[in-house]
């Protein structure tokens, strides 16, 4: 099964061999706020301003293209982005050249009033369309290629360790309407990417030294239902495998409602797919999902992780928690603790509920006080903290495999396959490398050890 994608997919692929402009001396800053979608779409304005002759800076004083890549899942998130737009006034003023741009999921159709609240920005621009860019990078249109194929990242040479892992982006949009959630209406219906597309994305990415691939997409098990035929995830997931040098393949976000027994079967077969769910409850008590409007219940995410954890008992599981939704009751809340004290999830993403404008759940009153929000977002963390530590202690001792991603502060930083974020010291040039280390301590959030072995 596996050989035969490998031989359609080899034999279709279109070569991809993009023209790089020389450079034009522009630079540009990019500032990014919100989920791995948006680094990835930030990834690809870079790569397509690189390919165009533009240079990257850390400096937005010295860019000639200043791009803010927003969120509004959260208010604070928009607070932030409102306060950098509006901090960029100073440097429009100063060089009225510059290129201020807005992407991302503050971006609407309408955009009558976001013109009128920061008149100082020059496109506002829908990250479904980078062919927007060209508004503002006019050499773009020197470019023969098709800016929506071109890849997520700029990597012209094959320096090992350049870049060792990649967002690849493989289905846009939500189709569920939960009712605190403006995502759907800001990214609009599932639009998922060609099958032959993401592979030759990800052929590309591995030639030019990416060791790890972790695909997209805000349901992304649902990858597929929407492209004539019957192939989805897993057999994304059997194709990608199949690529020469991929070491580590892991997807994120999955919904609870298509974590079907295929997908686990093919994360349970597949040599590169990590032992790791990214899978969002939400809430542990019925009614409260109900009126989330999350298709489940609290049994059926549970059966789903135990399905995962009987065929893969190394397997880490990640999930998200809203607190404090419109009329969560104590013993509301409580149905969340036990299910995550029960469950035992590795990592915990907590947020403290947001009414965001457009929601249904928005028309409701947003009933629960700050305070209380407060205080159950804290005993959740402490108990996650409590978890978390009794997961982390048995490694203590062990030899963990982790893919070297930086070098700070006089140490190396990776991860496992499961997830675990990993500090180790070792004196080699490890940048990429696969590495072998000795786990000398343990904290809840991260391992601590000493690389022995070869690196791979
Ligand atoms: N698609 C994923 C799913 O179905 O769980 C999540 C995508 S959402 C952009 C990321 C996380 O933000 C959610 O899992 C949720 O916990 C949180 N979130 C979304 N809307 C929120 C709101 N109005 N208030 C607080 N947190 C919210
Ligand atoms: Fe938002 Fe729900 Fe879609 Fe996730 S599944 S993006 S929470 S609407």
């Amino acid at each position: 099964m596996q050989s035969i994608v490998l031989k359609s997919i080899n034999s279709l692929a279109p070569s991809y061999a993009p023209a790089r402009l020389p450079s034009n001396g522009k630079q540009f800053h990019i500032w990014t706020i919100g989920c791995q979608m948006n680094e990835a779409d930030s990834a690809k304005i870079a790569a397509i301003l690189q390919e165009a002759g533009y240079t990257a800076t850390s400096r937005e004083e010295d860019a000639d293209i200043v791009i803010l890549n927003s969120c509004v899942v959260r208010q604070a998130a928009e607070d932030k982005v409102a306060g950098k737009l509006n901090a960029l006034i100073q440097l429009k003023r100063q060089r009225p050249s510059v290129s201020v741009v807005l992407t991302g999921c503050m971006v609407t159709r309408q955009q009558e009033e976001l013109r009128q609240r920061f008149p100082h920005v020059d496109l506002f621009f829908d990250p479904s369309d980078f062919d927007q860019l060209r508004q503002i990078a006019p050499e773009l249109d020197d470019l023969e290629d098709d800016l929506q194929q071109l890849p997520h990242y700029y990597l012209p040479e094959t320096t090992p360790g350049a870049a060792v892992t990649a967002f690849v982006p493989i289905i846009y949009g939500c189709n569920f309407l939960c009712s605190y959630c403006i995502v759907p209406y800001r990214r609009g219906k599932e639009r998922s990417r060609p099958l032959l597309d993401i592979v030759t994305e990800v052929e590309r990415l591995v030639e030019r030294g990416v060791r790890e691939v972790t695909l997209l997409g805000q349901t992304v098990n649902a990858y597929g239902h929407d492209l004539p035929g019957d192939g989805g995830l897993a057999d994304l997931l059997r194709a990608i495998d199949a690529i020469p040098g991929l070491e580590r393949l892991r997807f994120l976000t999955s919904h609870p409602k298509y974590m079907s027994d295929d997908i686990l079967d093919a994360m349970a077969e597949l040599p590169s797919v990590c032992e790791h769910l990214n899978l969002p409850v939400q809430a542990g008590d019925n009614e409260v999902l109900r009126r989330m409007r999350r298709t489940y219940s609290r049994d059926d995410w549970k059966k789903r992780i135990s399905a995962a954890r009987l065929r893969m008992p190394e397997v880490t599981v990640a999930t998200d928690i809203i607190v404090g939704f419109p009329g969560e009751s104590e013993e509301q809340f409580a149905q969340t603790r036990d299910l995550l004290a029960d469950v035992g999830c590795d990592k915990v993403h907590l947020a403290m509920y947001s009414p965001r404008p457009g929601t249904l759940s928005a028309r409701w009153e947003d009933d629960v006080p700050h305070f209380t929000k407060q205080r159950r977002h804290a005993d959740l963390e402490r108990q996650q903290e409590r978890i978390a530590t009794e997961l982390n202690l048995p490694r203590l001792g062990q030899t963990v495999e982790v893919l070297v991603e930086q070098h700070a502060k006089g140490r190396w930083t990776g991860r496992t396959r499961g997830n675990t974020l990993v500090h180790f010291d070792d004196d080699r040039q490890l940048l990429g490398r696969l590495v072998d280390v000795e786990v000398t301590r343990t904290t809840p959030w991260f391992l601590i050890g000493q690389g022995v072995g070869s690196p791979r």
